[in-house]
C-alpha cells in the first residue's frame, strides 16, 4: 500500500439550517463538526457509527456532492473544498459512489447496459459502440453475464443490482470509490459475495475505498483502518487489528461488544448503552458521549476531549487517556 494520501480531510464541517415552529426559529444541525482524517492510496478506510452520526454526510462532502461549511477536502494533492461544479467535473470522474439502495439509484427506465455506460457518456468521448462494448465487459467483471445487458434493473435481485451499481461506478476507472452502506440492504449470504467482489476489484484496479457502515462486523472484513464517529465527531481511529483488539474509546468498546464472535472463548460481555442518541441540533456539552458513557467523569460534562494520538497510529478523543496522551 502507498503511504501517500489520496484523500485528506482537515477540520471538515457541515451544518444544515432547520426552521422550526410558528415563528420559524432557526437552528443549526451540525452533521459533521470538525473532523480530520486521511486515506492512503490503495487502502480501505471505513467510517462506522450509529445512524445520524454524520458518516454519510462525510462521504458526500468528500465527493463534493455537498459543499462544506468549514475545513478542507484535499484529493490527490488538490484542495477541492471551494471548487464550483465546472471545476469539479474533471475531478468527479476519479471519485465515484456506490449507494445503499441500488434500486433507488438506478433509473428503472434504462437498460442495464445504458445504466453502466451512463458515466462514460458524461465523462468520456467514447462512441456509442465503444461504450456498449465496455458496458458488456464491466458486467462480466462484476460477475454478471453480458446477456443481462438488455434487461432492466427491476429484473435483478438486490445483490445483482448492487453489482450493476459497482460496474457503473467502475466504468470511468475512478481512483476513489465511496461506498455508503453498500451491503446493508442485502441478505447476509449475499453481503459476503459483494464484499469479496469489492476486495477483488480493489486489487485488480488499485482502488481506494471510503467504506461507510453502521455494522462493525461488515467493516472488519474489508477495512485497513477504521474511524468511529459519534454525533458529528470522530472519536477514535486506528488500524483494524488495533481497533478490534484494543479499542480505547468507551463508545467503540460498546459497539464492539455487540459484534457476534464465532469463538465462544473470546466472548465479550455486552455493554448496553443507556439512552438514545442525542440530537445533533442540541448536542451535549463537554464530551458529546457523556450522557451515555459508562465511564463518565465530572470533567467530561464540561470539557470537550481533544482528538489526539494515544499511541502511534491510534487516535482517540476521551479524557480517560489525557495523561497517556500527554506523556
Ligand atoms: Fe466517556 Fe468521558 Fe471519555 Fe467521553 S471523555 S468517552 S464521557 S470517559
Amino acid at each position: 500500500m502507498n503511504e501517500t494520501p489520496l484523500v485528506e480531510v482537515k477540520g471538515l464541517r457541515k451544518s444544515f439550517t432547520l426552521k422550526k415552529g410558528w415563528f420559524g426559529t432557526v437552528k443549526q444541525l451540525r452533521a459533521v463538526d470538525g473532523i480530520s482524517f486521511a486515506i492512503r492510496k490503495g487502502e480501505t478506510f471505513s467510517l462506522v457509527g450509529e445512524s445520524g452520526c454524520g458518516k454519510s454526510t462525510t462521504g458526500r462532502l468528500v465527493t463534493r456532492l455537498l459543499k462544506p461549511n468549514g475545513g478542507e477536502v484535499w484529493f490527490n494533492g488538490q484542495n477541492i473544498s471551494e471548487l464550483n461544479d465546472n471545476q469539479m467535473r474533471p475531478i468527479r470522474k476519479h471519485m465515484q459512489m456506490v449507494f445503499q439502495d441500488p434500486y433507488a439509484s438506478l433509473n428503472p427506465r434504462m437498460k442495464v447496459k445504458d445504466l453502466v455506460a451512463e458515466p462514460l457518456l458524461i465523462h468520456t468521448k467514447l462512441s456509442p459502440k465503444e461504450r456498449d462494448k465496455l458496458a458488456h465487459e464491466l458486467l462480466e467483471t462484476v460477475g454478471l453475464n453480458s446477456i443481462h445487458a438488455e434487461r432492466f434493473a427491476h429484473e435483478f435481485s438486490g445483490g445483482q443490482r448492487q453489482r450493476i451499481g459497482i460496474a457503473r461506478a467502475l466504468s470511468v476507472r475512478p481512483s476513489l470509490i465511496v461506498a455508503d452502506e453498500p451491503v446493508s440492504a442485502l441478505d447476509v449470504s449475499i453481503q459476503s459475495q459483494v464484499l469479496n467482489l469489492l476486495q477483488d476489484l480493489q486489487e485488480e484496479y488499485g482502488l481506494t475505498y471510503l467504506f461507510i457502515s453502521h455494522d462493525l462486523s461488515v467493516v472488519e472484513h474489508i477495512s485497513d483502518r477504521i474511524g468511529v464517529m459519534y454525533l458529528g465527531n470522530l472519536v477514535e481511529t486506528a488500524d483494524k487489528d488495533t481497533l478490534y483488539d484494543r479499542p480505547l474509546h468507551p463508545y467503540t468498546q460498546a459497539l464492539l461488544s455487540s459484534v457476534p464472535v464465532p469463538d465462544p472463548s473470546r466472548k465479550k460481555e455486552r455493554i448496553i448503552l443507556k439512552g438514545d442518541l442525542p440530537s445533533p441540533v442540541d448536542p451535549p456539552t463537554g464530551c458529546r458521549f457523556h450522557t451515555r458513557c459508562p465511564s463518565c467523569m465530572d470533567i467530561c460534562k464540561t470539557k470537550e476531549p481533544v482528538f489526539k494520538e494515544a499511541e502511534p497510529g491510534h487516535q482517540v478523543a476521551c479524557h480517560l487517556y489525557d495523561e497517556t496522551i500527554m506523556k
